[in-house]
């Protein structure tokens, strides 16, 4: 049996062209000409002034919070549900992720939960777009200018999606993305940071290459790290962009497939295909179990696994990690829909490589086991 695994990227375009041209010219470090072209080229799509390409999508996150000066003790909102890069982010600094809990709509961050969230030691809120629908970003945007917070969007799962209209990574202060081999563009291991604010990119520079000053190279005034990204991981990505549209097309479409051959099962709820605000861009194709399925998505993901599917549970929430319970962090709190989210939630093969024919195996799949555990 040929087993169908949960994601193969697509690189069937000029990303060997390129990347021979990096072997060829002997430019494969971040020196690379590829890699301001890749940040060009990037920042444009989302309608920023400058992007900063780093070496995945949680060191955009990290470049992006020690940038806007996040430091000890401060508090930035993000959901309780999402990666734990956010949180990760965060805690690295010293500072305090503030949780808020889910919607079980759309998947993201219960806007309505945050007003009441702001302390007077918070600083920020993390925006996490999920799974394919955007967050409420005017709503946030609102709440920011209203008590004077920093906006970071993290559009790891977002590319060429938009609210409103307007491109995903044009929101608040920063923006960061992510180009792992499951999201829409890949570049292996990368990501990238986005902003408009000249000052904040320059600092996101000064972050990415271990806060060398710019007077006197080898002294250092900060700590840091090397965030850096290779001309290697940009020749592939240039290449990656020039086919954006068409993945967000071929995401749709698989989406639109998946809806039209599941939308009948009992006991499954799927991820709604339109909002007023957006079109969902699929980033993975999710699925939540009601209530009364007497399995959880661990369960789903070895009876999938059984009949040559693979899958993959939803993220784990933030309050619930092992490392922050060990530390003491979150004590009592409780997100029930986060909690939700994370026990039934799990997503079926969606990567751009996947065929009309795997797809229609793994619809048989998911109808096959949902229907045992019901008998
Ligand atoms: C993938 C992802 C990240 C992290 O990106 P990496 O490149 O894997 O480090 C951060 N946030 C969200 C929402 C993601 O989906």
């Amino acid at each position: 049996m040929d087993f169908i695994p949960v994601n193969e990227p697509l690189l069937n375009g000029n990303e060997k062209k390129y990347l021979c041209e990096c072997i060829d010219t002997g430019w494969i470090s971040s020196e690379g000409p590829f890699v301001k072209e890749f940040e060009e080229k990037m920042s444009a799509t989302t309608d920023r002034k400058y992007g900063i390409a780093v070496s995945n999508g949680t060191a955009a996150l990290e470049v992006a919070v020690q940038a806007l000066g996040i430091k000890e003790g401060d508090e930035v909102i993000m959901p309780a549900f999402t990666i734990i890069s956010c949180a990760m982010a965060v805690t690295k600094v010293g500072a305090i992720p503030v949780l808020v809990d889910s919607d079980m709509h759309t998947w993201n961050m219960d806007v309505d939960e945050i007003e009441s969230k702001v302390t007077s030691r918070t600083k920020a809120i993390m925006m996490v777009h999920l799974y394919g629908l955007p967050a409420e970003v005017d709503k946030i945007l609102v709440l920011a200018k209203k008590y004077n917070l920093k906006v970071i969007e993290d559009a790891a799962e977002m590319h060429g999606q938009t609210y409103y209209g307007r491109p995903c990574g044009s929101f608040g202060d920063i923006s960061t993305f992510s180009f792992y081999p499951n999201k829409h563009i890949t570049t292996g291991e990368g990501g990238m940071v986005v902003t408009n604010d000249e000052e904040l990119a320059e600092r996101c520079r000064m972050i990415r290459n271990l806060c060398f000053r710019k007077d006197v190279r080898y002294l250092h005034d900060e700590i840091s790290d090397n965030y850096r990204f290779t001309n290697l991981q940009a020749a592939v990505g240039l290449a990656q962009l020039e086919r954006l549209s068409e993945f967000v097309t071929k995401k749709r479409e698989m989406g639109r497939y998946y809806t039209e051959h599941l939308k009948d099962v009992k006991g499954l709820i799927l991820p709604i295909q339109k909002i007023d605000y957006a079109d969902n861009i699929y980033w993975v194709y999710g699925l939540v179990l009601e209530k009364d399925v007497p399995a959880d998505n661990r369960l789903m993901q070895k009876l999938l696994a059984e009949e040559g599917i693979g899958s993959r549970t939803f993220f784990w929430c933030m309050h619930q990690q092992p490392v922050y319970q060990k530390q003491g962090k979150f004590v009592n709190e409780t997100y029930p829909n986060a909690e939700y989210l994370a026990r039934k939630g799990f997503y079926i093969p969606s990567g751009l490589a996947l065929t009309r024919e795997q797809m229609g195996k793994v619809v048989i799949a998911v109808r096959k086991v949902i229907d045992c555990l019901g008998k």
